[in-house]
This record gives C-alpha cells, structure tokens and sequence, in this order.
C-alpha cells in the first residue's frame, strides 16, 4: 500500500524549521493502519522474534499491535521516572540538550531476539538509545521497524549493522 495520503505534513511544528510526519491519519484508518501492521507482521515473522520493545510513545502505537499478532510480549521504554520498577537507563543527544530513556531491568532475558518498533526514524537516536538498552540487558535486535524514514536525515546510516524495515521514506 501507498502510504503517503495518510502522514499528514505540519509546517512549523513543534518548532519552525521542521516539517513535521503526523501519522495520526494513518492510525485513523482502519485498512490502511491494519495494512501497516501486517507489513511489520510479514518481515518479524520468519526472525523468531521473542518480543517486541517500542520507545514511548508512537512506539507502543506501532508495536503493540504487532506483539499481539505474533504472540509475543511488549517492553516499553520510557523516558526517565516513568517506569514504577527497577530500570537500566541511557542518555542520548538530542539537537539541543540530552534526554534519557529507560528500560525496566527484568523486562528482557539474555538471548532474547528482539524487534524495535517506532513510528518514525529521524537522526537515529531514539532508537540508537533504545538498542543500548536492549543490548545491555543481553537482548538481540533481530530488527527494526518504522512507518516513516526521513532519509535526508542519517538515521538508516547508524542502523547499517541491523535489519530495517520503513513502509514510508521521504527525500
Ligand atoms: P530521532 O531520534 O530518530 O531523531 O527521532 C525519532 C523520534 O522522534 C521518534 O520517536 C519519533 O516519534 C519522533 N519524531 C521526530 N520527528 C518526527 C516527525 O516528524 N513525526 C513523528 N510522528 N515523529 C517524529
């Protein structure tokens, strides 16, 4: 399926200078956010995945439906002091400032083979921070699934090592 009539382009938001992907439309429409869904199905299905991790908070919208389709559990990441339990956390760069994403210590075993979901991929760090945290809890991204690429951006560069799917790329 085409994709693109249901990302939504925002001027100027959430500051002037970005254009920014709103795939709420996407999400609104039952057919083409369940196409979206099996697309991710489709490419985890032969990776024996054991469970699906998202960053908050497009990634719980991406990945839990995926979870649920392939039987297998969700771990969120959280940004720091929204998880109740014991956590491993990560600080990563954003354009101005740091930000830290968390991940509870216990929600993945070592060995476990992993799929990250997000909704879109930008510069990379969200979900570079989020592979640490997977990899130091002894986890194996097994790969990475996005609805929408901003390829002007160098995000798939620092995914080289790992298996990545975007149903949407912009230039
Ligand atoms: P990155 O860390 O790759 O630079 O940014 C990606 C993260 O920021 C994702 O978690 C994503 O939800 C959010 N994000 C950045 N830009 C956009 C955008 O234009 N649209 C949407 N929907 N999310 C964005």
């Amino acid at each position: 399926m085409d994709y693109n009539k249901y990302i939504e382009i925002v001027k100027d938001y959430p500051k002037e200078g970005i254009s920014f992907k709103d795939i709420t439309p996407l999400m609104n429409d039952g057919k083409a956010f369940k196409s979206a869904v099996d697309e991710i199905v489709e490419f985890a299905k032969e990776k024996k995945i054991d469970i699906v991790v998202g960053p908050e908070a497009r990634g719980f919208i991406v990945g839990c439906p995926v979870s649920y389709a392939l039987e297998v559990g969700f771990a969120p990441v959280r940004k720091e002091g929204k998880l109740p339990r014991e956590v491993i956390k990560v600080d990563y760069g954003l354009e101005y400032g740091q930000n830290v994403l968390t991940i509870h210590k216990d929600a993945i075993k070592p060995g476990q083979r992993v799929l990250i979901t997000d909704d879109l991929l930008a510069t990379g760090g969200t979900i570079e921070a989020t592979i640490k945290l997977v990899e130091q809890l002894g986890g194996i991204v097994v790969g990475c699934a996005f609805l929408v690429e901003l390829g002007y951006l160098d995000g798939l560069e620092k995914l080289k090592n790992y298996d990545v799917l975007t149903l949407l790329s912009y230039k």
